[in-house]
């Protein structure tokens, strides 16, 4: 097999469940049948790449310095929803009505991991509390043992801040992933969410 072919099949087993078999098969799919958007995928992939950064105020994927719902004057400055990654806040986003502010943890409290504090950006956390704008901290991380001891932790951040920690109700499964729970157990968990 050529240089370059096995190099394309080596990259393409960076994503989520590609294993060689399916590596092989996209590769030879592109180059026998799609060309074009081929080429179109490498252009998007070079650009998504080098430009998207994360908010510097809720650290969600952004382009811009700060992302379009930290930017927008309609979204409620009130409520701020944390979530730990990026795909949870796309689910919220697309399963409830919610209208707040997000912050995106960019992981959960893991020490053996060397995930602290400092790496969750709860400095920034912190700062963004204390501008006393935000009544109602909507713990959302996800109820596997980590993200329980990193709710309990941001608990205690919200309270000691003078604002009210809630957290996501019951239907969201025990060591479930939220990104995997559909989207109307989603939209019932958030809607009936219970103080803290
Ligand atoms: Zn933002």
């Amino acid at each position: 097999m050529s240089k370059l072919l096995t190099d394309l099949i080596e990259a393409l087993r960076c994503l989520p469940g590609v294993g060689g078999k399916s590596a092989q098969r996209m590769a030879f799919h592109l180059l026998e049948r799609e060309r074009e958007r081929g080429l179109r995928l490498a252009s998007a992939l070079e650009q998504a790449m080098q430009r998207i950064g994360n908010c510097t105020r809720c650290r969600n994927f952004s382009e811009e310095p700060v992302c379009s719902i930290c930017a927008s004057s309609s979204r409620d400055r009130h409520v701020l929803c944390v979530v730990e990654s990026p795909t949870e806040l796309a689910a919220i986003e697309q399963a409830t009505g919610y209208r707040g502010q997000y912050f995106v943890l960019l992981g959960r409290l893991s020490p053996l991991d060397g995930l602290g504090p400092e790496e969750l950006g709860l400095g920034l956390l912190t700062e963004r509390l204390a501008e006393g704008e935000i009544e109602e901290m909507i713990i959302a991380t996800n109820p596997t043992v980590e993200g329980e001891a990193t709710a309990h932790y941001l608990a205690q951040l919200a309270r000691a801040a003078g604002v009210k920690p809630t957290r996501l109700a019951h239907g969201v499964p025990l060591g479930g992933e939220l990104e995997y729970v559909d989207r109307g157990t989603l939209a019932h968990a958030f809607g009936s969410r219970q103080s803290l």
